[in-house]
């Protein structure tokens, strides 16, 4: 018998291991995961059923079923992004392996705004959730084979939230979680960042940019001219000054597939000449839930 892990990426970790030795290919289905795993480890309130709710503007929810004693995991079968919903229904689980015992109402998940979060330990336990769902569906392992030695294009990011059921957000956000190159995510809405994220190299050279910080012009003139901005896999090199003080930048931009704002996907090709300093890591996956603090901002 397998004992609990001590963090949600242990559990994610733990659990991925278990389904790929399993001889499952990816991606990972939680909704096989979760049934299986929780009938055996869990056999008193394991996880019962997973289907679609039909509340709009809900994505996910966990909750008890009292007539059953086990738990329900349902989403909004409305959402048509693909991997949006393994990565709820990841979320979910995650809530019910970390969280059920500590709150026995349950949760109902808006991945798309995550605003109602008013006391900490929400915020905390909806960074736990997304945690756990980031190292359960996307193995870093694998990840890296996928994008080591590729110059990283949309295409390719794309190509890993198909391997993986996951959306593009997510992917993009392990990406810079994992890669040794400078780089950062940055979503904007209405001209402004709601929030970034710099990878741990791109930490070192100070390139993050604030909540409320107004998008480079160049790149919104960019954004605007697109014809078509879906996955728009040509980078455009942009100046020192536009996206950090002294280092040039390639610049990747496409509407996001959570809501109406646009991703930018920065690299700093030149990086390597900077001297770097050490820092403490930061986790992306708390970012998930920083940035309703920009959401809120622009409202
Ligand atoms: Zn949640």
């Amino acid at each position: 018998m397998m004992s609990n892990p001590p963090t949600p990426a242990a559990w994610g970790i733990q659990l991925s291991q278990l389904w790929l030795e399993c001889g499952q290919g990816l991606p990972i289905s939680v909704r096989e995961i979760a049934l299986e795993v929780t009938k055996t480890r869990f056999p008193d309130d394991p996880v019962g059923i997973i289907k679609g709710h039909g509340v709009a503007g809900i994505d996910g929810m966990l909750s008890k079923r009292k007539s059953k004693g086990d738990w329900c995991i349902s989403y909004d079968e409305a959402v048509t992004v693909p991997g949006r919903i393994n990565f709820t229904l990841g979320h979910e689980f995650g809530h019910y392996l970390l969280h059920r015992k500590t709150r026995e109402e349950g949760f109902q998940c808006c991945q798309a705004e995550m605003l109602d979060y008013e006391s900490a330990e929400s915020r905390k336990f909806e960074s736990e959730a997304n945690k756990f769902a980031s190292y359960l569906l996307m193995p870093a392992t694998d990840f890296r084979d996928q994008v080591e030695g590729q110059i990283v294009t949309l295409d390719l990011l794309g190509h890993c939230a198909d391997r993986y059921g996951t959306s593009f957000t997510a992917t993009a956000l392990k990406w810079v979680e994992l890669t040794d190159q400078a780089a950062l995510l940055a979503v904007a809405r209405d001209g402004f960042i709601c929030w970034s994220y710099p990878s741990r190299r791109a930490r070192l050279l100070r390139a993050y940019l604030p909540s409320g910080t107004p998008v480079p012009q160049s790149s919104l003139d960019r954004l605007n001219s697109a014809v078509d901005i879906n996955r728009r896999n040509q980078g455009s090199r942009v100046h020192p000054g536009v996206w950090h003080p002294a280092l040039e930048a390639e610049e990747f931009v496409i509407i996001s597939d959570h809501f109406d704002m646009a991703i930018f996907l920065v690299q700093f090709p030149c990086a390597g000449m900077v001297e770097q300093a050490e820092e403490k890591d930061r986790d992306a996956f708390t970012f998930l839930e920083n940035r309703a603090q920009g959401l809120n901002w622009t409202r």
